[in-house]
């Protein structure tokens, strides 16, 4: 029987990759739902290919649009938060959590409580509602399966095992494009600069965050509510060549690491075909023309963003959600050239200490406090470069 799924975001990095995959495998999947954000074009002509039953555009606005395109299909078009949420819940199996940032939280939140098989890439999601997640996930019989490749690397090398043998998690980080460079470096770096990170192919949202390690810091916040163990038993190490995506280490001194090319299809693959395995185009690695490989313990000073989010994570309230919406905004003011590179974590630093925070107990919680930290953080970015 054909796996019948859905994917969120499927016009961004991780969703083409998704689609690539399934539209290569015609005989193993059937595509229900697709969104995206505002691209309506890119919607409409993934829709078409896969013959998916439903299309949704987020941006109201563009409803119209959708429709012209998809006139002569059998896909039927819809727009907004509600059609979000159906493509979300509706009849797939499986659904690839794939909308960057929190915007994803309450599709995710959906397709979780209708007790499907969820792929999630969409970190912010489970950075801001955690155990909120995990618990439904619980509640409703959904299976969540990591995406971001070092959690993915972590879920296959724990295969088998138990969680109580395990001493510790050790999540690799590239160290982004400005590994190498000083702080008044970094203080005049450019968007552009950011975005070209040197192993990964990405979105920019995520790619500014490998540059600042903020990436690394959601990712730690992740592992801890994926795989349920406390900050101090989870570490980070540099290893700039990405080939090493993560590692488990067991309580008898045992290190299982998990290694692949750099190519986010390897991952998407592992949950698509979960508990199964199916073939990718990802190019094989060589061990040999690699040579080696090295490791580096992150530096703090020079990247304090994977500082501020490991506190968060040990301050256990809402400060992940401040964190995390924080670094939103900054991020996308840094995008428009209107802030710098540096100041992105000094903002999230600044609205950590100045926005109250308070431990969630619903997902409306949730968007409460990441509506009102985007609110103070934009004041922050207008006041810090008027
Ligand atoms: P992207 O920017 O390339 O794509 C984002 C997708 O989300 C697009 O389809 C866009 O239309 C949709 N979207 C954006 N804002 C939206 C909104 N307000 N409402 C509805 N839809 C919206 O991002 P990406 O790189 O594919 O990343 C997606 C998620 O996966 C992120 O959370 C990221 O951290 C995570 N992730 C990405 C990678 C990667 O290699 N790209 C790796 C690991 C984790
Ligand atoms: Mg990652």
């Amino acid at each position: 029987m054909k796996k019948r799924i859905s994917i969120l975001g499927a016009t961004g990095s991780i969703g083409r990759s998704t689609l690539d995959l399934v539209e290569r495998s015609p005989e193993r999947f059937e595509v229900v739902a697709l969104t995206a954000q505002k691209n309506v074009k890119a919607l409409a002509d993934a829709a078409r290919r896969t013959d998916a039953k439903l299309a949704v555009i987020a941006e109201g606005s563009l409803l119209q649009d959708l429709r012209d395109s998809l006139d002569g299909s059998d896909c039927r078009a819809e727009a907004g938060p509600d059609a979000l949420i159906e493509a979300a819940a509706g009849d797939a199996d499986f659904v690839m959590a794939a909308i960057v940032g929190c915007a994803g939280l309450m599709p995710t939140m959906a397709a979780i409580e209708a007790g499907k098989t969820v792929a999630l890439a969409n970190k912010e999601a489970l950075v801001t509602a955690g155990s909120l997640m995990t618990d439904a996930a619980k509640r409703n019989g959904a299976t969540l399966l990591p995406v971001d490749s070092e959690h993915n690397a972590i879920f296959q090398c724990l295969a088998g095992s138990r969680l109580s043998d395990v001493a510790r998690l050790v999540l690799t980080a590239s160290g982004g494009p400005f590994l190498g460079l000083s702080v008044e470096q970094m203080r005049v770096a450019t968007p552009q600069q950011a975005v070209a990170h040197p192993r990964w192919s990405m979105g920019a949202k995520i790619s500014v965050d490998s540059a600042t390690l903020m990436n690394k810091g959601l990712e730690l916040i992740e592992a801890h509510h994926l795989f349920g163990l406390p900050s101090e038993r989870i570490d980070v190490v540099v290893h700039p060549q990405s080939v090493v995506h993560s590692l488990v280490e067991f309580v008898d001194g045992s290190l299982l690491a998990q290694l692949g090319s750099a190519d986010m299809r390897i991952p998407i693959a592992y949950t698509l075909a979960w508990p199964e395995r199916m073939e990718t185009p990802a190019q094989r690695l060589s061990l040999a023309e690699i040579g080696r490989l090295d490791f580096e313990a992150p530096d703090l000073t020079r990247f304090p963003s994977l500082r501020l989010a490991r506190e968060a994570l040990e301050a256990g309230g809402g400060e992940a959600i401040v964190l995390n919406a924080a670094n939103e905004i900054a991020v996308e003011a840094f995008l428009r050239g209107t802030i710098g590179f540096c100041d992105i974590a000094a903002l999230v630093d600044e609205a950590l200490g100045r926005i109250p925070s308070r431990a969630p107990g619903s997902v409306e919680e949730v968007v409460a406090i990441d509506r009102e930290t985007r609110e103070r953080a934009s004041l922050m970015v207008s006041e810090s470069c008027c």
